[in-house]
């Protein structure tokens, strides 16, 4: 089976399954497990911020970052594909009393330009817009990614409204793979920002969360509030910190299939796909005849998976089980069922 549903489908490997059985651990929850202390030192010394949180999933650590930056009665701006506002069910709402306002922006990214005239709360009638909240890689929006004076941008105006910005990174080391963006840029800009280590890194689970150390003693409180807390987890910050050392560099890999499948599915006749906007590990096109259920299950018959993303609508994704020979495969697939 080639499994292009999702970059979370990946097992972890004898070696990533080696390191975690030999990790060092303790209790995390009194701060106690040197792999989880080393590793949330390591990515927050990475990406410039103060202080990481490790948390089991990238929806914990962008809701810990809504939690930290807002008041109940506070709004977020964000794009109308965001992740927070489409497949988090509801949990600003819930968690932190925040109303989310979706915004129409290009390809899943919001533009400052687009920024201006949005920004409320002078009445007492009006929510408080206080976050901007940015995904990087976008997902829903094709894995496409901000430059770094598209974020820059963002930020001045953040800070001259004084708005903060949260950043949805679950796949940002596919965003610095394909934009080559210093790390330590998105610590200048993101008030917060949240990592996963569980997409294209392949690790079987874990998330971060980097901002100041008392945005982070404060989400800290949050985790566990929320029955985060977790004890001798170092077996997993180790499978996490294994990812980051030996899967991250495989990304452009993936992203170099991903265009080219992309060329192929320009080639075919049934199908349609705007090659620009594939800038790492995720595809997402159309097709012309058929609906995307008819097409998903002419390829489910070949052994391939993709998801359905709309009546027409496809996505493929990328990650390192994903071979060169699969891709041949997959290629001549496409061409034969769609050409
Ligand atoms: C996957 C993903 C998340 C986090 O998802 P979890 O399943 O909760 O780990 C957050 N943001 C984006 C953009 C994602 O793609």
């Amino acid at each position: 089976m080639i499994d292009l549903r999702s970059d979370t489908v990946t097992k972890p490997t004898p070696e990533m399954r080696k390191v975690m059985a030999e990790a060092e651990v303790g209790d995390d929850v009194f701060q106690e497990d040197p792999t989880v202390n080393k590793l949330e030192s390591k990515v927050a010394d990475l990406f410039g911020f103060e202080s990481g949180l490790f948390v089991p999933s990238g929806t914990m650590a962008n809701q810990l970052s809504v939690n930290v930056l807002t008041k109940p009665g506070f709004e977020v701006l964000i794009d109308e594909t965001g992740h927070i506002f489409n497949y988090e069910s509801t949990a600003a709402a819930h968690l932190s009393s925040v109303q989310l306002r979706p915004l129409a922006g290009t390809k899943g990214k919001l533009s400052a330009d687009q920024l201006r005239d949005t920004v409320r709360g002078e009445h007492d009638w009006e929510p408080q817009t206080k976050v901007i909240a940015i995904e990087n890689s976008t997902n829903k929006g094709g894995g496409c990614c901000y430059t770094e004076n598209e974020l820059s941008e963002i930020c001045s105006f953040a800070d001259s409204h004084d708005l903060f910005l949260h950043l949805d990174g679950a796949r940002i080391w596919n965003a610095m793979t394909a934009t080559e963006t210093n790390p330590e840029f998105f610590g200048t800009v993101a008030d917060t920002l949240s990592v996963c280590f569980s997409k294209g890194l392949g690790a079987p689970i874990g998330s971060m969360v980097l901002s100041s150390n008392e945005n982070i003693k404060q989400a800290r409180r949050m985790r566990k509030m929320w029955g985060g807390g977790m004890r001798q987890i170092g077996i997993l910050a180790a499978a996490a910190d294994y990812a980051l050392e030996y899967h991250y560099p495989l990304l452009e890999d993936d992203h170099r299939r991903a265009a080219e499948l992309a060329s192929t599915i320009e080639e075919c006749e049934g199908l349609s796909i705007d090659s620009s906007s594939v800038e790492t590990n995720i595809l997402i096109f159309d097709v012309k005849d058929e609906s995307a259920e008819s097409a998903i299950a002419k390829l489910g018959d070949r052994d391939i998976q993709l998801v359905p993303f709309g009546p027409k609508t496809l996505r493929a994704t990328f990650h390192f089980e994903i071979t060169d020979e699969d891709l041949k495969e997959v290629q001549t697939a496409f061409r034969e069922l769609f050409d």
